[in-house]
């Protein structure tokens, strides 16, 4: 049955990893197979820079040559001087200068997933081409005619349907072939490219093995498989080897970064296994999420979301908050596209803890102003702690100031001032 492979910008960021995905590939060349990838190494962020300083008139030509140097450097290291890859490239280069001169006009948004998006074309180009020279027949696909969304641009809503249907016409399960993709990309229903939002690749693998009913996803990472806490926090985490989907979706949901929080629905609404495993370590087994109910070990899970605001919303005539409250709140909310991480009320003061972003206090103050007063604290971390005990509570909070907390049987949460 086919599978689907998923290897980020770690897995791809120097000729060394390269060669490492091709070994990676060839162990598993008795399947079909589908790659997802990521644009190379710190790619993504660069582009980004790129196209905020082409919209604002800015020069953005030291960093664009710093990326068009970084992937040949690559190309050099992984190709002989003839292979095609290299004028495919520099066509590459050539049409991104081209966007980044004569798109410029439209909105950010749209300019910015236009511009960004090259960094998965790019990479898969090169995948597409080196597993080729290596011998590995494979065929390139390409995601925006694949993944249709309903826009917006850089966080773009997946149509299941035409997408599904897109890539069955695309890829034939059955068959014993390779087939490289972009994560990350998409198109709305006008054919402009969209992004899934940073990070989005994960997603866009569980899309593929969704739609393909895929007999497992694996999602190669830097690390050993899902672990209890972020190893740039605290090295000596605990590695789970198993885990339930619903496990993983509040994990990532509450900001662990090692997987998209839109990953694990789709896998699990088709019984689908994720296994996350260390690119380093091929053999190990990693972690597996599946729908085993079983979760090992049955270690504390900690999680600090950062950038977190905390408002208060003090109702101006001095009367309970009531539901009709809560009612233009939640619609406040809602209109303005924000997402509330941790909330809570009492007789007179409605609390919510919100990703910050520029213009959440005017946005909320404009619409909420007239009724509420509204305070707001910032620079403040969301810490999730999940089958904790006191002492887990003690150690985590340590020399911090606790906000605002929440607890239930299986998971407590805390606001926190740095
Ligand atoms: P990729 O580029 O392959 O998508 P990411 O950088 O997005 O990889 O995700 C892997 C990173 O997630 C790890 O390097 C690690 O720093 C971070 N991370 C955060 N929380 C966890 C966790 N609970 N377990 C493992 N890794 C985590
Ligand atoms: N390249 C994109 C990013 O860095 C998508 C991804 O890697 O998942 O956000
Ligand atoms: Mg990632």
């Amino acid at each position: 049955m086919i599978k689907v492979y998923k290897f980020g910008g770690a897995s791809v960021r120097d000729d060394v990893s390269f060669r490492q995905v091709e070994r990676i590939i060839r162990d598993a060349s008795s399947s079909p197979l589908v790659i997802v990838l990521s644009a190379m190494g710190k790619t993504t962020n660069a582009l980004e820079l790129v196209a905020s300083a082409a919209h604002n008139e800015a020069d953005y030509s030291e960093t664009l040559q710093g990326l068009r140097t970084y992937h040949l450097n690559i190309l050099n290291a992984l190709f002989p001087r003839q292979n095609e890859v290299f004028a495919q490239f520099e066509q590459a280069i050539v049409s991104l200068h081209a966007t980044l001169n004569t798109s410029r006009e439209l909105p950010y948004a749209a300019f910015y997933d236009r511009v960004v998006s090259y960094g998965e074309k790019i990479s898969t180009l090169i995948l597409h081409q080196y597993l080729a020279h290596r011998g590995l027949p494979n065929t390139l696909l390409d995601a925006a005619q694949l993944v249709v969304t309903d826009g917006p641009f850089r966080k773009a809503v997946v149509d299941w349907e035409v997408t599904k249907r897109n890539i069955l016409n695309c890829i034939e399960p059955a068959q014993l072939a390779l087939w490289v993709v972009a994560g990350f990309i998409g198109s709305d229903k006008q054919g402009h490219t969209v992004t899934l939002g940073r990070e989005g690749s994960d997603f866009s693998a569980a899309i593929f093995a969704s739609a393909l009913d895929a007999s497992e996803l694996t999602i190669w990472k830097d690390v050993p498989g899902v672990l209890n806490v972020d190893p740039n926090e605290l090295k000596a985490g605990v590695k789970f080897d198993k885990m339930p989907y619903n496990e993983a979706v509040e994990l990532s949901f509450y900001g662990a970064k090692v997987i998209h929080p839109n990953t694990i629905k789709p896998l699990e609404n088709r019984n689908i296994p994720l296994f996350v495993r260390p690119f380093s370590d091929p053999a190990a087994r990693g972690t597996l999420i599946s729908s085993d109910p079983e979760l090992h070990p049955l270690a504390c899970s900690i999680i600090r979301k950062k950038d977190q605001i905390l408002l208060t919303l003090i109702p101006k005539d001095m009367s309970f908050i009531s539901e009709g409250h809560v009612h233009s709140i939640m619609g406040a909310l809602c209109d303005l596209g924000l997402h509330i991480n941790l909330m809570q009320s009492s007789a007179l003061h409605f609390s919510l803890c919100l990703d910050n972003g520029t213009g959440i206090v005017d946005g909320l103050g404009e619409r909420l102003g007239p009724t509420f007063h509204i305070r707001y604290n910032e620079h403040l971390t969301l810490l999730t702690l999940r089958r904790f005990s006191e002492e887990d509570i003690q150690l985590h909070t340590r020399g911090q100031e606790v906000v605002m907390e929440q607890r239930s049987r299986i998971m407590y949460q805390a606001v926190l001032k740095d």
